[in-house]
């Protein structure tokens, strides 16, 4: 079932056209990479899904509602921590779901651990890695009761090898865990290990020029990343 439909969206910011007639869709539980180079309008699209910033025409549907100009329908992980400074682990991990106020403490205990993070539950987010505060924001959108999350390219401030580990973790929490998952990078390498399926924006102004679905045959582990160029 398509649980997100962007349809023939434009922007423009004054006179300069940043996204023309951008059409895509993203099926429940598929994991989907928008690839891009860097000013192709990528963040400028999560934007608008975002509900932060307006479309100059086109439409945004989640489940069938039209979503243009409302927030609160997604979940969202930025290029750098998302986290807040002054609560600890767990209080970020529980964060969405307080505002939402079903909260599942024993489930948050057991992602923290799974993410190899167990005894940094009541750390705070300066005393860990770049790496260790993406695991953390990556378990609150998990968590958050919303079924689509967007990833502005939440790997680009990692290094190579802290990356690879990320990809193999980010693809066993998402099969766990059956969330949509709709995925910016201009990393084409990243994009083919981690996706169902590909979208490839044109430069300036943006529009799409490719898009393929990936055989699900292939194996999706990092070891192959490393031994076998694509
Ligand atoms: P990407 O995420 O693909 O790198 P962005 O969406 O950040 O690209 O930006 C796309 C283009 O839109 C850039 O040229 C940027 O300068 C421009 N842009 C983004 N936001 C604004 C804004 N609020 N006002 C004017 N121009 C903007
Ligand atoms: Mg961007």
């Amino acid at each position: 079932m398509k649980l997100l439909e962007v349809n023939h969206l434009s922007k423009s910011f004054g006179n300069q056209e940043i996204l023309k007639d951008i059409s895509f869709h993203v099926e429940d539980g598929e994991f989907v990479s928008i690839l891009g180079p860097s000013g192709s309008g990528k963040s400028t699209l999560f934007r608008m899904i975002g509900g932060i910033t307006k479309p100059s025409s086109g439409s945004i549907i989640l489940r069938g509602e039209n979503i243009i100009g409302k927030k609160g329908h997604i979940s969202y992980i930025p290029q750098s921590s998302s986290l807040f400074p002054w609560r600890t682990v767990l209080q970020n991990v529980l964060l969405d779901q307080e505002l939402s106020g079903k909260v599942d403490k024993e489930r948050a205990v057991q992602l923290i651990e799974r993410a190899g993070l167990k005894g940094y539950e009541h750390a705070y987010p300066h005393e860990l890695s770049g790496g260790m505060k993406q695991r953390v924001s990556f378990i609150r959108s998990f968590m958050n009761p919303q079924s689509l999350i967007l990833l502005d390219e939440p790997f680009s401030a990692l290094d190579e090898f802290t990356r690879l580990s990320m990809h193999k973790w980010l693809l066993s929490i998402w099969s766990e865990n059956k969330k949509s998952i709709l995925f910016v990078t201009h990393n084409i390498e990243e994009a083919l290990f981690l996706s169902d399926r590909l979208i490839i924006f044109s430069e300036k102004p943006a529009n799409i020029k490719a898009e393929f679905t990936l055989p699900f045959s292939r194996p999706r582990n990092t070891e192959l990343l490393l031994t076998e160029p694509f």
